[in-house]
């Protein structure tokens, strides 16, 4: 799977992304993860990407030309690899979008490619955001200075599901959010830390009583951590086939 991301900062990206995990998955070939600088396809002599807003107000507004120009130069690459039409999707990162979520990271994770848009200062101009996006998306109701943390929390809640990715394919189907629940408690070595042992079951060796125990404590953390989880949960059990977030 293929990660893009247009941007006025790609040193910073490109460093949080090729780290741990996904800098080794990128190594492997599982994903791409490439950063366009917006700053390249000014056509402003000076290099300028930004002006002040029409009909005045605090702050710059990142300027249609360049990110146009740098979404369509990237829209082209992308077709030309993908040998088809069909434009890839791309994501303006905002706080007005839809709060991102572990179902929509799912969804994402099936695109051959994706383009994340990162707005900075006061944002981007309407008129090309209009044009070029495909879904607005938020990472939670507070306001960033920019759009690279949300484009690199995204890309990474998406790219370990991406198959070969993770090391275990096991762990992203038992952890927090996958069936609705959140993850029962884990422990490591020693069996006593602190004077607080490992629970019992634990060390038996008995699959099904662990994987029983495990449910039961997944069950109890969700209905007290996150009762709007659990309520959730409960009511599609009611209803077999609704779906969990
Ligand atoms: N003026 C905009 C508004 O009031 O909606 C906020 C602009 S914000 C200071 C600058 C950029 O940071 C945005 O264009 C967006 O790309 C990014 N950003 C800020 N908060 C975000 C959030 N919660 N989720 C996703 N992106 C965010």
């Amino acid at each position: 799977m293929h990660f893009h991301i247009l941007t006025l900062f790609p040193e910073m990206v490109l460093q949080g992304l090729h780290t741990s995990i996904l800098g080794r998955a990128a190594e492997k070939g599982c994903i791409s993860i490439e950063a366009v600088n917006i700053r390249d396809y000014t056509l402003d002599k000076h290099g300028k990407v930004d002006d002040y807003t029409y009909g005045g107000g605090a702050g710059m507004l990142m300027q249609a030309q360049p990110v146009y120009d740098a979404c369509m130069a990237l829209q082209s690459r992308i077709a030309a690899r993908r040998q088809t039409e069909s434009a890839a999707r791309v994501i303006y990162v905002t706080p007005q979008g839809r709060t991102f979520h572990q179902g929509m990271a799912r969804e994402m994770a099936r695109e051959e490619d994706l383009i994340f848009l990162c707005g900075h200062y006061e944002g981007i101009d309407e008129r090309v955001l209009e044009e070029v996006v495909t879904d607005y998306v938020s990472i939670g109701d507070y306001v960033l200075t920019g759009g690279e943390l949300p484009a690199m929390v995204m890309i990474d809640a998406i790219a370990r599901l991406v198959p070969g990715v993770l090391h275990n394919s096991e762990s992203a189907l038992t952890e927090t959010f996958h069936d609705g629940l959140l993850e029962y408690p884990q422990y490591s070595r020693p069996e006593i830390w602190h004077g607080r042992r490992v629970p019992e079951i634990l060390l038996s060796g008995d699959h099904a009583k662990v994987d029983e125990w495990r449910y039961a404590q997944s069950l109890e953390r969700t209905k007290r951590l996150r009762p709007d989880l659990y309520e959730a949960y409960m009511a599609a059990r009611e209803v077999p086939g609704k779906d969990h977030k």
